[in-house]
């Protein structure tokens, strides 16, 4: 029976890919909204355990393709400055049809499979989801089954400098200009990755309606426009009030982290 390892660049899927991998083939949903380190990690990630595996190993990237007012288009940023129209926590479209969708269609498409999924031995309770769909696929969870914790994983990443080490500004790996992101994540964009930060602050500033009420990509922080020039002068954190937590929302599970 073919394997597939649900890949997202974290450290559970990658130590899975380690410890299962040989003989299978990862897969991951490819947003087309990901950060440039997430991109050149999936780069490494396949070149790496090619050579662990001595070539029995594959990465598969995957897209969502959606028709958005009559033209079909195969990212997210596409799609939201298309339909005018941004993910948030009452309409997580994204992870819908750009993470868990492509991979539901891919692995229809194989015939009877199994995709293990990376929830770990601390976990137990995480084993449910709407990614369990596809009926030739028999789901597995065997960092759970086979007792692997967070640490074991960590410690087995950092054995084989595979470990993830995302800059602060991916603290769960996700999109761009993911609206579960945290507003420190945001604010170590400004710092770290400036020109990905702009990206998103001119698609923020391009679905505003006419009005300009559109809501923010944070909805408790200024535009990223202001944000971006606030933070420049703010290296040290001395804005406190805009980095309170309080916007956590359920994991969307295995696909994406957020
Ligand atoms: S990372 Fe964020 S924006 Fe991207 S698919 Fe997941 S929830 Fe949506």
């Amino acid at each position: 029976m073919k394997r597939f390892i649900s890949f997202s660049g974290g450290v559970e899927s990658t130590a899975m890919c380690v410890l299962y991998g040989k003989g299978a083939t990862a897969i991951v949903a490819d947003t087309g909204s990901e950060h440039k380190k997430m991109y050149e990690r999936l780069d490494y990630i396949e070149k790496m355990l090619k050579i662990y595996h001595n070539d029995d190993f594959e990465l598969v990237r995957v897209k969502g393709k959606q028709v958005v007012k009559g033209e079909v288009v195969d990212s997210l940023t596409d799609y939201i400055l298309r339909s005018n129209f941004f993910p948030s926590a009452r309409k997580r479209f994204c992870t819908a049809r750009f993470k868990i969708e492509p991979i539901d269609d891919y692995l229809s498409k194989q015939g009877p499979c199994k995709l293990l999924i990376g929830f770990n031995a601390d976990e137990e309770h995480a084993r449910t989801g709407n990614y369990l769909k596809c009926k030739n696929v028999y789901y597995r969870y065997p960092l759970i089954e086979d007792g692997y914790n967070r640490d074991y994983c960590e410690d087995l990443l950092e054995e084989l400098g595979l470990h993830p080490n995302f800059p602060a500004y991916m603290a769960r790996g996700g999109c761009k200009f993911c609206p579960f992101k945290s507003k420190k994540e945001f604010r170590a964009m400004v710092h770290l990755a400036p020109a990905e930060i702009e990206e998103c602050a001119i698609i923020e500033k391009s679905i505003q309606d006419s009005r300009n009420k559109y809501f923010r990509i944070r909805t408790n922080m200024p535009p990223l426009s202001q944000f971006i020039e606030i933070e420049k002068n703010n290296l040290f954190g001395d804005n406190s009030p805009f980095y309170s937590d309080d916007y956590l929302t359920k994991s969307c599970g295995p696909f994406c982290h957020r």
